[in-house]
């Protein structure tokens, strides 16, 4: 039995750090693996990077109906054409933002054997990645986000800051 593990919520300082590459693949990386995997399913999601679980480590999973795909140190080394899509984000509840992103990419990583493994994704798939890539280096969907969206998302996150506080009161 797997256990589902807590999300991390923005404005959690975790989700701004930036995540150190894996040394060694071991049995204790591939018990975070299979509980990301448990947890991204539980949720409905179709990625996960272990800072949103607490870990400062280059882990991401990722599953966009194909079955899931574990990305250790995952590196983008080629990147062609451009797509916008609509994202949301484990981490932060409510926020859809446009972010764009290259619709093809090529990756690096190593997978949960310790092997060496180059991933050419594109579409959703591509975005997916990005999007963790982006988690592994402290970035979220809201530092995409323009000045004015930005704003009026942290003026609703505060808000509910607030709100949370009075009733804990
Ligand atoms: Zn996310």
């Amino acid at each position: 039995m797997r256990n589902i593990l807590n999300i991390k919520k923005y404005p959690d300082k975790i989700l701004k750090a930036k995540c150190a590459p894996v040394k060694v693949v071991d049995d204790k990386t591939r018990d975070i693996l299979s509980d990301m995997i448990f947890t991204m399913h539980a949720v409905s999601g179709i990625g996960l990077a272990a800072p949103q679980i607490g870990i400062k480590k280059q882990i991401a999973v990722v599953d966009v109906g194909k079955g899931p795909l574990c990305l250790i140190n995952p590196k983008v080394i080629g990147q062609s054409g451009k797509s916008t899509i609509e994202e949301g984000c484990l981490s932060i509840n409510d926020a859809i933002i446009k972010v764009k992103r290259s619709e093809n990419v090529k990756v690096n990583a190593i997978d949960e054997s310790g092997k060496n493994v180059t991933v050419n994704a594109s579409g959703l798939l591509a975005t997916v990645i990005q999007h963790e890539i982006d988690h592994l280096n402290g970035t979220l969907i809201l530092d995409h986000a323009g000045f004015f969206k930005k704003k009026s998302l942290k003026i609703k996150f505060l808000n509910r800051k607030k709100r949370k506080a009075k009733k804990v009161l």
